[in-house]
């Protein structure tokens, strides 16, 4: 064992899909590393019994220990369990903060544990710095126009959620050995008010735009709310979920919970479309994490194709009903 870890540790809670650790994840790491005093541990907290790689993953991202959910109840995510499981950790181990990602798992559980811990929760944080004892954090209010700082109270135990794609991901430079242990402090699952009994899929076409994986985003070249139609079916044929430019929300084509960008959401999906979207940086700032891109433009010098891995130049109106043409032989 390395040093002497518990008391004043920082702690982040991760999240993972697939047995791969997510990006929102790494973020937490990296950030949580650069947060921590040199004299305390950055600890991962990995709920699920996935441990096969994710481990190596994390001291890949400079944790130094991680802390294992035991037993085959912790195969699905339950709030209530994993709450009380938190909260007797607080209580043994007093950590000097932790941090989730901005997620529905994170805000749950983090919003959860600042109401049975004292604990003072900043949702949404985009930036996070230390400020004389404490940390000053920055978050986005008033449909991102202003940003606040705010700084947790003092005596009360200081919880962040950080948006995906606002922290650098930074692999650790050291390759230190890092300390697995099962979480030691049980929960009786008896007195659990709730019992996880299945998953429904949620509908891609409501779900938030910061979790999707598949992204169809259209903007002022749909032209209008019949156009949008277009991107629709394709992302009901491909089980995408549906986002646009401020333009789109302007217009009306789609609700500004569904604005990619700057004033609007940044997104991390494996595949995003960019249909009609000329690229402007206040766009592209909330798309640049997603893994590839594909651009349908009429115009072959917009700026989207810069940052698009594939682009397809012509007209949407010719080129998207064929496309769902195809789709529809193939998907249905
Ligand atoms: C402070 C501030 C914050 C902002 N925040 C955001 C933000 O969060 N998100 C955001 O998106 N914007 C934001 N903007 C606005 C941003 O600057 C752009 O105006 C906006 O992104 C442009 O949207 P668009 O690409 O849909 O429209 P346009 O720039 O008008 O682009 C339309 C594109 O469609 C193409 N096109 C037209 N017809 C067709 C066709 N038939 N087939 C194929 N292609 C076609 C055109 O060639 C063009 O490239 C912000 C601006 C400011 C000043």
């Amino acid at each position: 064992m390395s040093k002497k870890m518990g008391k004043g540790d920082l702690w982040v809670v991760v999240e993972h899909r697939d047995s791969e650790l997510l990006d929102i994840s790494k973020e937490l790491c990296s950030q949580g590393r650069r947060m921590k005093k040199s004299s305390s541990a950055l600890v991962a907290i990995l709920f699920g019994n996935e441990k096969n790689g994710l481990v190596n993953d994390l001291a890949r991202y400079g944790v130094e220990k991680v802390y294992l959910t035991k037993g085959e109840e912790w195969k699905s995510f339950n709030p209530e369990a994993s709450v009380t499981l938190l909260s007797k950790m607080i209580f043994e181990e007093s950590p000097s903060a932790i941090l989730f990602g901005s997620s529905s798992f994170g805000n749950s559980l983090a919003s959860q544990l600042a109401i049975r811990n004292r604990g003072a929760l900043v949702t949404d944080c985009i930036d996070l710095k230390e400020y004389r004892e404490s940390w000053v954090a920055v978050k986005p209010i008033q449909r991102d126009k202003i940003n606040v700082k705010m700084v947790p109270a003092s005596g009360m135990l200081p919880l962040f959620t950080l948006k995906a794609g606002a922290f650098e991901i930074e692999e650790s430079t050291l390759t230190k050995p890092i300390e697995v242990e099962e979480i030691p402090s049980q929960i009786s699952w008896e007195e659990m008010l709730t019992k996880v009994v299945g998953f429904i899929k949620a509908d891609p076409q409501s779900a938030s735009i910061e979790e999707a994986d598949l992204i169809i985003a259209g903007g002022k070249g749909v032209g209008d709310r019949e156009g949008f139609k277009f991107l629709e079916e394709m992302a009901d044929l491909l089980g995408a979920t549906l986002a646009g430019s401020r333009v789109a929300v302007d217009l009306g084509w789609i609700p500004y919970e569904r604005q990619i960008g700057l004033t609007g959401k940044k997104v991390t999906p494996r595949l995003l479309f960019a249909i009609g979207i000329s690229g402007a940086f206040e766009f592209t700032i909330g798309i640049k994490e997603s893994k590839f891109i594909v651009a349908l433009n009429k115009d072959p010098n917009a700026p989207i194709f810069k940052i698009a891995d594939a682009g397809i130049v012509g007209d949407l109106r010719e080129i998207l009903p064929r496309l769902n043409e195809g789709l529809r032989g193939i998907m249905r």
